[in-house]
């Protein structure tokens, strides 16, 4: 079989496929081309963060990569044998990292490593393509056919996520514009954070004053107007944020019986309403400042974040429209999509991407029908977030709102998050039972 992009998502199946004894011929253009993010030789480059984030399994991220661990994956275990200090976090040294995984590649008999870029979804079935968010050109409008050019995106504009436990319930309140909406739920399917004229001045001046990531070089500041960045509108004048995403007509404060000069409103990002995005709040504020900003926002003071705003350069294909459970494109079976180009964000995601798409290939080579892992584990978080909001799709990191809701007994936040991640490991196990022949704890292969 085939796979273009040498990356986490690339690599990683690559080496399960020839774990299971499948001849992989692995196309990467590196070192003849690089994209503009690379600036190594090896394989599975990191191009920023050295860090695959939280360990814990108090975070969705920690329980994807301990499930990663359990599924063998060899991304996982060079991250491990190549660790530096990090506190809670797994980081890594990088250029060990990807010297590690380029000599797996390479040392393995059945993997054909073949150097060129890719213009083209090559024809030989099955594929995968596992080129990242910096897909070359030619590739990515040869994909742009094959999906339609739609569902094709080069840019991504993400707003900031927040928990729901973390938000003070006592200073919001749930409505619609104009209470607009069929059902009751409709009419209550915003929570709406009112400001005063004071509180909207100072979030206006603080905005402006915050640091902002420069665009890089290859990532042309040209931004839609519908999805403009806050301090872009901010820029345009003291007015402009209240007249635009945060304006606040058609909204009263059950409160104060009265419409607030501005609100900022917060939608909820899945069906059992674990997590809020800041509508229309996409930003290039520097992580740090979006934290200390956003949470003097009322309601917002105890913000946790689950993922930060970010405007930036990111090809990625519309998952939930395009691609079938089993990762495979379902306009033409037998092309597979995994890592970021599907929204999988993030190293430790793109990479678990890879480790799903491989089984699939795996199992069908096999003549087996796929069984996605179930949805109460990080892995099937990752299937159910390639499969949601098609119609306003955007890349995320795992999340435990991708994750089926908690429907035992009441926890505090740190304790249901403990027990959905018992309650994914113990299914995973018996979802690996199934198929596999069990567990592989601790037995990733690292040679
Ligand atoms: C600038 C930038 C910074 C990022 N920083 C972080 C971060 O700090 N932390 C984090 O978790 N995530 C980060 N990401 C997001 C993302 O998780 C990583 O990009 C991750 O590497 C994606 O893994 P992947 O396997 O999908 O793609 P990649 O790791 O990018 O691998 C794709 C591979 O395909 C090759 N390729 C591309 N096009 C072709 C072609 N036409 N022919 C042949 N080969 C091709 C590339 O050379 C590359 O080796 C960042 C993304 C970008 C763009």
């Amino acid at each position: 079989m085939t796979i273009v992009g040498a990356g986490l998502a690339g690599c990683e199946a690559a080496l399960q496929l020839a774990k299971r004894g499948k001849r992989v011929v692995l196309l990467e253009q590196k070192p003849e081309k690089r994209t503009p993010a690379q600036i190594g030789d090896d394989l599975c480059e990191l191009v920023c963060s050295n860090s695959f984030r939280g360990a814990s399994l108090m975070n969705a991220v920690g329980l994807l990569k301990e499930e990663m661990r359990r599924l063998g994956s060899f991304v996982i275990g060079a991250a491990d044998a190549t660790r530096v200090p990090a506190g809670g976090a797994l980081a890594v040294d990088r250029e060990r990292f990807a010297s590690h995984m380029s000599d797996l590649v390479r040392k393995n008999e059945l993997i054909e490593l073949v150097v060129g870029e890719v213009a083209a979804v090559p024809d030989s079935r099955p594929v995968l393509v596992a080129t990242g968010p910096l897909t070359g050109d030619a590739l990515a409008n040869d994909i742009a056919q094959r999906v339609g050019a739609e569902s094709l995106y080069y840019y991504d504009a993400i707003a900031p996520i927040v928990t729901a436990d973390s938000i003070d319930w006592q200073k919001v309140f749930k409505a619609s514009r104009w209470d607009k909406g069929e059902t009751e739920d409709d009419k209550k399917a915003y929570v709406n954070c009112p400001l005063t004229e004071a509180a909207y001045k100072d979030l206006v001046r603080d905005i402006r004053a915050a640091r902002k990531i420069e665009a890089r070089e290859f990532e042309d500041a040209k931004y839609f107007e519908g999805c403009l960045p806050i301090e872009a509108m901010a820029e345009r004048g003291e007015r402009t944020l209240a007249f635009g995403p945060m304006k606040p007509v058609g909204l009263v404060n059950p409160q104060t019986g009265r419409r607030p000069h501005a609100v900022v409103q917060l939608r909820t990002e899945d069906e059992a309403a674990t997590a809020y995005n800041l509508v229309g709040f996409q930003t290039r504020m520097a992580w740090d400042d979006q934290k200390r900003v956003f949470r003097k926002i009322p309601g917002l003071e105890d913000a946790e974040f689950q993922r930060f705003g970010a405007v930036h350069r990111n090809t990625f294909i519309n998952a939930p429209k395009v691609l079938d459970p089993s990762m495979q494109l379902l306009a033409e079976p037998g092309v597979y999509f995994a890592g970021q180009i599907t929204g999988t964000e993030g190293y430790v995601e793109s990479a678990a991407g890879g480790l799903l798409a491989a089984l699939f290939i795996s199992d069908r080579l096999e003549g087996r029908e796929p069984v996605p892992p179930p949805a109460t584990t990080a892995h099937g978080g990752l299937i159910t977030q390639m499969a949601r909001n098609p119609d306003a799709y955007q890349p995320s990191n795992i999340t435990f709102s991708h994750i089926t809701p908690w429907d035992g007994p009441r926890l505090k936040k740190r304790a249901k998050y403990e027990a959905m991640s018992r309650r994914a490991l113990a299914d995973l196990d018996v979802w690996m039972s199934a198929r596999d022949g069990g567990p592989a704890v601790g037995g990733y292969a690292t040679g």
